[in-house]
């Protein structure tokens, strides 16, 4: 499986092409700058066969409904943050996304030749989840290396962060990390290392 992120916009926020053949990528989040995304794409030639975005927030949605257009493929999106969904972001409006199909966590889906499990990991946001695919794991602004999600944010919610963080934890140490921001990691590394996981 290869991973590539592609990093747009005043956030950097991190969206990643992921494929086991590149007739038939996904795409986690989808940020700033769609055109950019597409362009990235059409330079690696990976056609984008499903959107998989980790949580509502503007920085990892702004382009969610382009390309879903562009690339003529579902969308999916956690349910607990279709509020989130507006359509506006620090002042900038966007194209609303238009989910095909909403997701919970516990549900495991089956894309481009790949099998992902999708986990419920709120507290950053209401709905965050999380995608992992064999010992990889799209954590989105669950967990960062040296960092947590933000918790004072509208919905956010400390405690449930904590228990979603507990739960990534036990995924177990050589699961890799890519998060929603800044550059990739390990459980293991955060387990001994994140001054935000010692309890
Ligand atoms: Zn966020």
């Amino acid at each position: 499986m290869q991973i590539e992120a592609a990093v747009f916009g005043p956030y950097a926020t991190n969206c990643y092409f992921v494929w086991e053949d590149p007739g038939q990528a996904l795409l986690i989040d989808a940020g700033f700058l769609p055109g950019g995304i597409a362009r990235t794409a059409k330079e690696r030639s990976l056609e984008v066969c499903a959107i998989l975005i980790t949580h509502g927030h503007g920085d990892h949605i702004i382009g969610a409904e382009q390309l879903r257009k562009a690339f003529a493929c579902p969308l999916y999106y956690p349910e607990g943050d279709l509020p989130l969904a507006t359509g506006s972001f620090i002042g900038e409006s966007y194209e609303a996304p238009q989910p095909t199909k909403l997701l919970r966590g516990g549900e495991h889906l089956s894309l481009g030749g790949m099998e992902i499990d999708v986990l419920y990991v709120p507290g950053h946001s209401p709905g965050h989840i999380a995608y992992r695919i064999g010992d990889d794991l799209f954590s989105g602004d669950c967990l960062f290396r040296g960092g947590i999600g933000r918790f004072d944010l509208e919905g956010s919610d400390e405690v449930a962060l904590q228990r979603s963080l507990a739960q990534l934890v036990a995924l177990g140490d050589d699961v890799r990390v890519h998060p929603g921001h800044g550059p990739a990691t390990t459980i293991g590394r955060e387990r001994r290392e994140n001054p935000f996981l010692q309890v």
